[in-house]
């Protein structure tokens, strides 16, 4: 069974004047279908406006489909009797960590989510410290979260979804308001729960440099997912991808132009390793 099975959801917002008239929709997702296996690392691109928070909502309830249907390790989400075990299974870290902390110290706050469910106390300490020791931030335990930096405070907020025990964690853009330091320290953490706790992971992001590791890229545009694939095969379409306007990493974009040019070089490299390793192997074949 997969942990995440999306099967043809729409999802339309509903704009109302001042009387509370209907005005408009705007269809945020069309028919999206697509399944993750547990343990997945996947990465999720897309311009502004294409759907991407839309679709993370979708994952832990905090919006059921217009049509078609969310099953989360085979529950329903439009089940209401579902959701409170749907967002057991599924937690979400969202963009900015200062809306995200409910407590003045550490260590409550990362006690909160098991505390709501109802996990008896001295398991909540326990889980409380297992979960800041996942995320290195132990030694922060009895700090208050608005004196941590940005970084800090997305671990700490991590180690909150932690501590629920999920099998899946989806980060909207959690790295968005972080300086280079929290960006790799949170992506580190996001990296070690998926390899050493199996913890499928759904990362949407802008920056490239964080998607290559996926182990698939899901890229939206206008509501639909319009490729599905691992990071090889999405950069190896860097026009395909520009058209839908965005990036590529750097090293891609650079072998992409010299192949323009003429020189030989395979499609979809991603690092600065594979692409020295190529130019190594076009010198041997000239001489
Ligand atoms: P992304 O996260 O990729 O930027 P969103 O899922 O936020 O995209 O938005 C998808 C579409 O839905 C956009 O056209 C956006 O304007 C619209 N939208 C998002 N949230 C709302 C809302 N609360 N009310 C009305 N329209 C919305
Ligand atoms: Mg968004």
């Amino acid at each position: 069974m997969s942990i995440i099975d999306v099967k043809n959801i729409t999802y339309d917002y509903h704009k109302k004047d001042d009387q509370g008239n209907e005005t408009e929709s705007v269809r945020a997702l069309d028919d999206v279908s697509l399944e993750v296996k547990e343990g997945e690392f996947i990465a999720v691109l897309g311009h502004n406006g294409s759907g991407k928070s839309t679709f993370a909502k979708h994952l832990n309830a905090l919006l059921v489909p217009t049509g078609g249907t969310v099953y989360i390790c085979g529950m329903d989400t439009s089940d209401t009797s579902n959701t409170l075990e749907v967002r057991k299974t599924a937690g979400m870290v969202f963009q900015n960590p200062d809306n995200q902390m409910v407590a003045s110290v550490v260590d409550e706050e990362v006690g909160f989510g098991p505390e709501n469910m109802g996990v008896p106390t001295d398991e909540i300490l326990k889980r409380v410290d297992d979960a800041l020791n996942s995320v290195g931030m132990y030694a922060y335990k009895d700090s208050s979260p608005t004196r941590l930096s940005g970084g800090q405070k997305q671990r700490i907020a991590i180690a909150g979804i932690l501590a629920m025990k999920p099998k899946c964690i989806v980060a909207d853009e959690p790295t968005a308001m972080l300086d280079p330091k929290g960006r790799a320290d949170v992506l580190k953490v996001l990296h070690m729960l998926n390899k050493e706790q199996n913890v499928t992971i759904i990362l949407i992001t802008h920056n490239m440099e964080e998607v290559i590791d996926a182990d698939r890229i899901f890229v939206m545009e206008g509501g639909k997912v319009v490729m599905n694939g691992s990071p090889r095969e999405i950069f190896s379409h860097v026009k395909e991808l520009q058209r839908l306007r965005l990036d590529v990493p750097e090293v891609t974009k650079l072998a992409f132009e010299l192949k323009q040019k003429g020189l030989p070089l395979r499609d979809g490299i991603l690092t600065r390793e594979e692409f020295v390793n190529e130019l190594r192997l076009l010198a041997k074949g000239r001489v």
